[in-house]
């Protein structure tokens, strides 16, 4: 870190506004940037090469070692590197009990040309519409965990760059490459490369764990409240109900992706 470091006191000063306006899409979409929180999680950014152009961290916490080490590899790769009293961190991330460190990340807009190239057996999930940010980090989370190709947005969807969304992924989108694409490049996109097409809807014919997706192939999950519309299920070589025996009509998006995951993965005997 500099000697003497840069400290900040002010919650009027210009970087302490803008780090907490990042909460708003309207700021993120006009600056590129995004919040990531947490030490381990900020850190997971650095290493997988993400450029992070300010690190901010709580002044009493600025002596340990993991986070000397944060600051260190930050500035190195070019961040601007700065301390804060804890409140000010509080005002940053809008949570009394504020993180240690919190980043500004620049954002990666990738297509689906920049996916890892689907090799044969590749595993990707594509989301329709998907709303709700905790559903799209926490299946972001869940892609990871089981090692997917990548993860789609497909139609207009939340941002995954927002506060929640980050939050819920817990670092995994520093990972999961994902991409955004409308309906119809993405069904051109999945058969060039020879991927079969298995939507998970409560209108499936097929068991979920009686669908084939040992090889390659995409599970394709619909919004929140009104699943998939009928001419993209009909583009589907399978429909896969996940069994339900209860008053629900439906899992929850984000449970019932992990269980799609999960089954594909239970099928290529979790290599
Ligand atoms: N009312 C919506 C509908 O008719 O599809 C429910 C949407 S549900 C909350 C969100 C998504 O989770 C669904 O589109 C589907 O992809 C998946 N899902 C939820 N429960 C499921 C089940 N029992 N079987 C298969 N997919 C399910």
């Amino acid at each position: 870190m500099k000697n003497p470091p840069e400290y900040i006191t002010s919650p009027s000063n210009p970087l302490i506004k803008l780090l907490k306006s990042l909460e708003r899409k309207k700021e993120r979409a006009e600056t590129g940037l995004f919040l990531a929180e947490g030490a381990r999680i900020v850190a997971e950014g650095l290493a997988r090469g993400w450029h992070a152009e300010t690190v901010v961290i709580a002044a009493d916490m600025a002596d340990r070692a993991a986070i000397a080490s944060i600051a260190a590899s930050a500035e190195a790769a070019g961040a601007r590197v700065v301390l804060v009293p804890e409140r000010l961190m509080s005002k940053i991330t809008q949570k009394d009990n504020a993180q240690s460190v919190v980043a500004a990340f620049r954002q990666r807009h990738l297509s689906l040309a920049d996916l890892p190239a689907p090799a044969s057996g590749g595993l990707y999930i594509a989301l329709f519409e998907v709303r709700d940010p905790g559903n799209l980090g926490t299946i972001l989370r869940t892609a990871d965990c089981a090692g997917l190709s990548g993860v789609i947005l497909l139609g207009t969807t939340c941002d995954p760059y927002s506060f929640e969304a980050v939050r819920a992924s817990m670092g995994s989108l520093f990972d999961m490459p994902f991409a955004a694409s409308g309906f119809c490049d993405f069904d051109t996109w999945r058969k060039a490369a020879g991927l079969s097409l298995t939507a998970a809807s409560v209108n499936g014919t097929v068991r979920h764990d009686g669908a084939d997706l040992n090889k390659g192939a995409v599970i394709l999950m619909g919004n929140e409240q009104a699943g998939l519309p009928d001419w993209i299920e009909d583009a589907c070589d399978t429909l896969a109900l996940i069994p339900m025996r209860g008053g629900a009509d439906s899992l929850n998006l984000a449970q019932a992706s992990a269980v799609m995951i999960y089954e594909a993965w239970r099928q290529r005997g979790y290599a």
